[in-house]
């Protein structure tokens, strides 16, 4: 078993990563912080996918699912939302494969704001459309795909007073930089490897800034190698050229033209990283081991982080110390949980004595 860390706190409210990390981001006093009090997810260790890789090998999990709209959208989201609150917006708008929409809708909504979502017809994941709806978001779905609904709202926002928080909007990126804070805070340094999957490729290229702030202020002497990780039918990056129609039963990184990707590949080069690309079918090996070996239920698009950690476990350095980012939470998709977990319902069995100790092996 790998220990769990002792807490670094020095206090124990945590005030929303706004207040916690005030010093390192684009705000005023004159900011309206807008925050469900976001960030400050837990670092899981993971025995059992650890002693897959062996040798020593130390892996973690940022669990960012425990955001409050159940992914890491919302570490940008409070940013975004904070920033065009102050420059006076009434309206915002976004591209969705689902999280940023429920985490758009959220914000806005709690900042007094009308959200507009466009997200891709039949390709949102069932929870983060209903989370959007609830919300109060007004949800346009497109027949087309996450590419051609980003494009729209980028004209969109262009011509109508409706600001962009897609992660084009750079409060975004500046919000979601928290997690390596957060991840360097905890372990008192920066791991070897980080391993996070790439869709729109905002995230890698938040997190790897804030390494580089974290150790330029200090806080961490070394910076990690950036594992960046994509599904094999939407590897625009490994490839090295978009992707027309991006396909992979990972959703939230189902996308064939990444809006972030000179940043990703500096990222990549800068830390000695890489992008890999993995199969839909490991993905969902992943996914269900993370679930049933290690208590952890995670989308697909999550898993492929641990995924591609166990693909390229022959060269992780010995003793290293591997995180991988869990970006959202598994309820966000009861149907792929359903569909691809290895124990269907035992369903019809009578409700007596005999008949339940048979079923259950007595
Ligand atoms: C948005 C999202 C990603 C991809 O992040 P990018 O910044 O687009 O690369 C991965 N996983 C989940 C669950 C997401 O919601």
């Amino acid at each position: 078993m790998v220990a769990i860390l002792t807490p670094n706190l020095t206090h124990n409210y945590w005030p929303g990563l706004i207040e916690a990390y005030r010093s390192f981001l684009p705000v005023s006093s004159s900011t309206p912080v807008v925050t469900l009090l976001e960030g400050n997810t837990p670092l899981i260790p993971v025995s059992a996918i650890a002693s897959q890789v062996g040798r020593g090998v130390k892996v973690y999990v940022k669990f960012d699912s425990l955001n409050p709209t159940g992914s890491f959208k919302d570490r940008g989201m409070t940013l975004a939302i904070s920033k065009a609150k102050e420059e006076g917006a009434e309206a915002v708008i976004c591209a969705s494969t689902g999280n940023t929409s429920a985490s758009a809708a959220a914000y806005a909504s709690r900042a007094g704001m009308q959200a507009f979502v466009i997200i891709p017809e039949g390709y949102v994941a069932l929870g983060k459309l209903a989370q959007a709806l609830l919300y109060g978001a007004q949800v346009i779905a497109i027949k087309g795909n996450f590419d051609t609904a980003l494009q729209i709202v980028r004209d969109i926002s262009a011509n109508y007073p409706v600001t962009l928080v897609n992660s084009l909007n750079p409060y975004r990126l500046e919000g979601q930089k928290t997690g390596a804070f957060e991840v360097v805070d905890s372990l008192r340094s920066a791991p070897d490897w980080l391993c996070i999957p790439v869709g729109n490729a905002g995230n890698i290229s938040a997190y790897w800034m804030g390494f580089c702030q974290y150790r330029e202020a200090g806080k961490c002497r070394r910076l990690p190698q950036m594992m960046g990780f994509q599904a094999a039918g939407a590897a625009p990056l490994v490839q090295g050229k978009p992707v027309a129609a991006p396909e992979t039963i990972a959703t939230a990184i189902r996308i064939g033209n990444p809006a972030s990707w000179d940043k990703a590949i500096a990222a990549a080069n800068a830390s000695k990283g890489e992008f890999n690309s993995v199969t839909d079918e490991d993905i969902l090996a992943a996914y269900r081991l993370l679930a049933s070996q290690e208590g952890i239920f995670c989308e697909p698009a999550s898993a492929i982080s641990v995924a591609g950690l166990l693909q390229l476990k022959e060269r992780v350095p010995s003793g290293a110390t591997v995180v991988c980012v869990v970006t959202g939470n598994g309820l966000k998709d009861p149907d792929c949980a359903i569909n691809h977990s290895k124990n269907g319902v035992k369903s019809s069995v009578a409700p007596d004595l005999e008949a339940m100790a048979k079923v259950m092996g007595f």
